[in-house]
């Protein structure tokens, strides 16, 4: 079978090229004979693999000196509770609820101190993005936690909440290295890897270097310490080497795509293409509100069930796989990161066309 358009929010689409080439060098990497899951992590040519990504996301995301790169483990779901017991040192944090992941790192963070929820769009099924011009931060606050881009919903920060001086610690797990980003912005930026950048089990943090210390809650694992990590060069323990590997060469790809500026346009024509269609549409309606679209993640309904099902199964016959919405919101959504093509998007269009068409 030849390979389909895969909507999927994550693990999702990563570029053809860059599996081809891991391909090409799965049984012998580079003349050293072996694969690099096969490889010491302690090796000079896993060290080349590990420096080059490190060097080629700081290019990518001009990343300045005083925030150290760290490619750790457990899952975004496993920072939900190493930031709270890493930054909270007055043990004090504000939280900006706009889905359901931000809703977790919420509720994880409640373990370890006082968490005030500063602002939320829960009320209207978190399909927009709140005020957040002028927030009412804790003066003592350690730090205060947005999800960027919400892939449930759809809804992305398109500005930056003001936080008062007050670290912005932010999960960019779906929209990670999708536009540029000016970094000064935050204390710390994390995401999983699984959407944009490579296979799931690598987290990538970029955190500020005095956030890094040693007074963390007491009873943090030395795993879950960011000191630790920082001070062993992501490489405390044997790291996921092969996920990091990946992560490099899409690195290497989004550079050959002319960098982060360039990827920003290429995903507003995609989104735009899409965005256009749903606004025309008779039969399909977009479920955000306008000023908060994602370009990375689409929802979007008939406002019929049955047809919903429909639709989901007539796509995945013709080739469009996984636009099934999330199942707490139901309906559909397409995720289009940086590795789908624009013709992806223009196939989806095309079939919703012929749908709404034979449907309507
Ligand atoms: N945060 C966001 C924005 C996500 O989209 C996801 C997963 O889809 C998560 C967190 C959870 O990631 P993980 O399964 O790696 O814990």
């Amino acid at each position: 079978m030849s390979r389909v358009y895969n909507f999927s929010a994550g693990p999702a689409m990563l570029p053809e090229e860059v599996l081809k080439e891991a391909a090409e060098e799965m049984t012998d990497y580079r003349g050293t004979g072996m694969s690099v899951m096969e490889m010491s992590h302690r090796s000079q040519a896993f060290a080349s693999i590990l420096n080059e990504a490190e060097t080629d996301i700081r290019e990518l995301m001009h990343i300045p000196e005083n925030y150290k790169v760290l490619f750790l483990q457990g899952g975004v779901s496993l920072q939900f509770a190493m930031i709270p017991m890493n930054l909270m040192k007055n043990k004090v944090a504000d939280y900006i609820v706009t889905g359901q992941w931000a809703k977790k790192a919420y509720q994880e963070a409640q373990k370890y101190g006082r968490v005030n929820k500063i602002a939320s769009s829960e009320d209207k099924t978190f399909s927009y993005i709140p005020d957040c011009s002028d927030l009412s931060v804790s003066p003592d606050a350690d730090y205060v936690y947005i999800c960027e881009n919400n892939t449930i919903y759809g809804t992305k920060f398109r500005e930056l909440p003001d936080t008062k001086g007050k670290p912005l610690v932010a999960d960019v797990s779906s929209c990670f290295l999708s536009e540029p980003v000016d970094v000064t912005k935050y204390g710390l930026i994390y995401g999983g890897v699984q959407k944009n950048i490579g296979p799931a089990g690598v987290v990538i943090v970029i955190i500020r270097e005095d956030l890094i210390t040693e007074d963390v809650l007491p009873g943090t694992p030395t795993m879950m310490q960011y000191k630790t990590h920082a001070d062993a060069g992501s490489l405390y323990n044997t790291p996921p080497a092969y996920g990091i590997y990946i992560c490099g060469k899409v690195f290497k790809w989004l550079k050959k795509q002319g960098g982060l500026e360039e990827i920003k346009k290429k995903n507003e024509k995609k989104a735009k293409l899409l965005y256009d269609y749903l606004d025309e549409s008779c039969l399909f309606k977009g479920t955000v509100e306008k000023k908060d679209r994602s370009l990375m993640n689409v929802p979007f309904v008939t406002g019929n069930e049955e047809l919903d099902a429909k639709f989901v199964k007539e796509a995945k016959e013709a080739g469009l796989e996984n636009l099934k919405g999330h199942r707490s919101v139901g309906g559909m959504r397409a995720s289009i990161y940086n590795a789908m093509p624009y013709e992806g998007v223009q196939a989806l269009v095309d079939f919703m066309k012929k749908f709404e068409k034979e449907n309507l």
